[in-house]
């Protein structure tokens, strides 16, 4: 049985129909995806996506090598003196932010599950510098749990396929929930932000040769691929 979108409705087979053909294209797109991001258990994963905001993940993956040598435990990143922590991750932006915040959650962590990072998206959450996309990360990747993590990518393709009408990340999690079978969440946001980076970009999106052409309901579109609209 289908759950609600975020204002209560109920997405009827065509509109779910719909979505599983989206999602079969992203799927033969893209067989196999995997964040880019290097780690060695979950909670390294945790620091490494808390970091990975406002920058890539090759840069995330330039600094953690030296971060995780200098502290291999949530108990030794828990200890760290922030101005150390903030000068080796310096290059990723935001650093003070980010050294606060893999700091705080690493106490949280020890203080709280021995150091474990707990697998369910309310109790992540409650870790300091730990939102609903950056836990939903970690549970799909980690463990291929269902969780759909909602970034900017996520957030502006899903509203130019007509798979969510709402700019809140949280209402747009529920609205795709709704639309995607339970066994499918794990492996939706991947996807669609590897595609919002290689097809549908903000500013230039590659409408002219992309697959989801006919399932779009941005009116740049046909710009942007060079037809003309069907008259109406
Ligand atoms: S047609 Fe253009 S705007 Fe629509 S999903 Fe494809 S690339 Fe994005």
């Amino acid at each position: 049985m289908p759950g609600a979108r975020a204002d209560g409705s109920i997405p009827d087979a065509a509109e779910r129909g719909r979505a599983r053909s989206i999602l079969n294209r992203l799927k033969r797109r893209y067989p196999e995806i995997r964040t880019a991001l290097d780690y060695e258990n979950p909670w390294q994963l945790l620091v490494a996506t808390v970091m990975s905001a406002q920058t890539t993940d090759e840069n995330v993956n330039r600094v953690t090598p030296r971060l995780f040598a200098r502290y291999p435990t949530p108990w030794d990143l828990a200890e760290a003196r922030q101005e150390e922590v903030e000068e080796i991750i310096f290059s990723t932006g935001f650093y003070r932010q980010k050294a606060r915040s893999i700091i705080e959650l690493s106490q949280d962590l020890v203080a709280r599950y021995d150091g474990e990072v707990p697998r369910d998206l309310e109790e992540m959450t409650t870790l300091r510098g730990v939102g609903r996309k950056t836990a939903s990360v970690v549970l799909a990747e980690m463990w291929g749990d269902p969780a759909i993590a909602v970034d900017t990518h996520v957030k502006r393709v899903a509203n130019r396929l007509g798979l969510t009408s709402s700019d809140d990340p949280t209402k747009i999690e529920f609205d795709l929930r709704a639309l995607f079978p339970k066994k499918e969440w794990a492996g939706i946001s991947m996807r669609v932000i590897q595609f919002g980076r290689d097809v549908c970009d903000a500013r230039r999106p590659l409408c002219g040769e992309c697959e989801l052409f006919e399932f779009c309901i941005w009116p740049g579109r046909y710009d942007r691929a060079g037809r003309v609209p069907p008259s109406s």
